[in-house]
């Protein structure tokens, strides 16, 4: 190695090891074989052979940093399949009273459709009509989710649909985080068994339950997100589109890159 190579290396990495101190790293593990020093004997009659020492790999600015800290980047998860069925999940809820919301209810609103299905949407909570018919998505804003599934050329019995809670809010207030997250584990069990391709959730309640996420709808609206390796679009709730129509434009434009995505995507295992 020429020697300014070599300064180079030697600059660049006091300069790693004083941002490792500055973070907080007392010490590093050095587990590549370091290099054997030059101490290998040497023939005895001839002359001594300048010996190439690599020295133990470091990494560069243009690396990432895993060779030191180990990977950093969480390894995505992966939804593995679940083998439970619809039936036991809903037998395990029974006549939930888990949460404050059993109160007021009716019924409790299970997830419903197509358990084959490519193409899932999650709504908030029952409201009244849902919670009178133990059906989700009833309602007016129901009829229009079922407009937007067929406006994608879908049938409503092809998907499945569901809510984070199954109670109906008293009021249709949002549900509060402590109930959203008594409720939640039962959708995700429903996710992990009918594994849809893609999740479409409405609006901020759902979204922000499924991905985990603090962003607001309107900044993550139209951009597929992640769940454990499932496509998920956020878009606006069908009940605020009844609200502010203008905003169907935008959702118009999320569902076609669903229907897009599943275009393109034909899978012959369903
Ligand atoms: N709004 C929702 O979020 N879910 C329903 O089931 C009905 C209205």
């Amino acid at each position: 190695m020429a020697q300014k190579e070599l300064r180079d290396l030697v600059t660049e990495t006091k300069k790693q090891l004083e941002h490792l101190r500055v973070l907080g790293v007392e010490g590093i593990q050095i587990s590549a074989p370091v290099a054997p020093a030059i101490t290998a004997p040497q023939p005895k009659i001839m002359a001594p052979v300048a010996q190439r020492v690599e020295p133990p790999q470091v990494p560069t600015s243009s690396e990432p940093m895993t060779s030191l800290f180990g990977d950093l980047t969480p390894a995505p998860v992966k939804l593995t399949k679940s083998t439970e069925t619809f039936e036991q999940i809903h037998a395990e809820i029974g006549d939930c009273t888990r949460c404050p919301l059993h109160l007021e209810r009716t019924h409790v609103v299970h997830t419903e459709g197509n358990r084959k299905a490519r193409l899932m949407f999650v709504g908030e909570a029952p409201g009244a009509d849902e919670d009178a018919q133990a059906r989700p998505f009833v309602g007016r804003a129901g009829q229009l989710l079922t407009k937007i599934i067929e406006a994608i050329g879908m049938k409503r019995e092809e998907v499945l649909i569901g809510n984070v809670n199954r109670c109906r809010p008293p009021g249709n207030r949002a549900p509060t985080t402590e109930e959203a997250s008594t409720c939640k584990p039962y959708l995700l069990r429903e996710i992990a068994v009918v594994q849809p391709e893609v999740i479409v959730v409405l609006g901020n309640t759902a979204m922000k339950n499924l991905l985990d996420t603090r962003e607001g709808i309107t900044r993550l609206r139209g951009n597929f997100q992640d769940y454990k390796g499932i496509k998920v679009m956020p878009t606006f709730h069908p009940a605020y589109l009844l609200r502010d129509p203008s905003k169907k434009r935008e959702t118009w434009e999320d569902l076609k890159k669903v229907r897009d995505y599943l275009d393109s995507h034909r899978s012959t295992d369903r």
